[in-house]
């Protein structure tokens, strides 16, 4: 990368089930780009009990937003690590326009910023979710019906037994849905704005989806699968 070239920060939007943890796996694996899940961090900080862990158990129980001064400083300490110098894959973050805001201030003039909407019918995503599954080591997204493991429940990669998550049931999802409703929707019209906006339909098979997102014109330029 020459010196005047920016990173690059793709933000992965859409609501809970909407694909972006499964996409981020993806992208990262195309794009040699860390996937970087607040979620993932967040959860992380609970199991350890770390300080922030206990501060943000509660709120992760309910289905609800974590403060943003928490996040974010969680976050862009994150980003400050040596594997995210190139460019990353935010997945989960921003969630809220305070959120966003810190973001920019702090990267807005080193990077170029993607926001990737995932857009999904409501019904759908209660499917998605509800059966969904992860490797708690590898962290590769399965779901019982739609991604099936080889061996039941065990992890094709890692044979280590799928995990499903505490938050993803039908009444946490409704929650869960409502925060997106009123605090992350906004972030469309934020960054639409901006024109950094590509939206598209997460629903259908994900190899569709990925090529689709991969042909936006700044990831089809450090992606190896646009050379055709
Ligand atoms: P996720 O894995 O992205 O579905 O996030 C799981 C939970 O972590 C959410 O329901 C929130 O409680 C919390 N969380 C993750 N990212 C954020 C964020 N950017 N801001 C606030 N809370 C968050």
């Amino acid at each position: 990368m020459s010196k005047t070239q920016k990173s690059i920060a793709i933000l992965l939007l859409g609501p809970p089930g909407s694909g972006k943890g499964t996409h981020g796996t993806l992208l990262q694996q195309h794009l040699l780009l860390p996937h970087i899940s607040t979620g993932d961090l967040l959860r992380e900080h609970v199991q350890k009990n770390t300080f922030l862990g206990k501060a943000a158990k509660a709120f992760l129980d309910k289905g609800s937003l974590v403060p943003d001064e928490l996040v974010s400083s969680m976050l862009l300490h994150r980003i400050s690590l040596p594997d995210a110098q190139g460019g990353y894959i935010l997945d989960g973050f921003p969630r809220t326009l305070p959120q966003a805001e810190s973001l920019d201030r702090e990267i807005g003039a080193s990077h170029e910023i993607v926001a990737l909407y995932f857009a999904v019918a409501e019904e759908i995503l209660v499917e998605r979710i509800t059966g969904r599954l992860s490797c708690p080591s590898c962290k590769q997204p399965y779901h019982r019906t739609f991604a099936p493991p080889k061996t039941p429940l065990l992890c094709d990669q890692c044979q280590v037994p799928l995990a499903s998550r505490k938050d993803d049931t039908p009444e946490l999802l409704r929650e869960r849905l409502l925060h997106y409703h009123s605090d992350t929707k906004p972030l469309l019209a934020y960054y639409h704005s901006k024109d950094q906006l590509f939206s598209f339909s997460g629903e259908g098979p994900r190899e569709i989806i990925l090529q689709k997102i991969l042909s936006h014109p700044l990831l089809a330029k450090i992606s190896p699968l646009s050379v055709q």
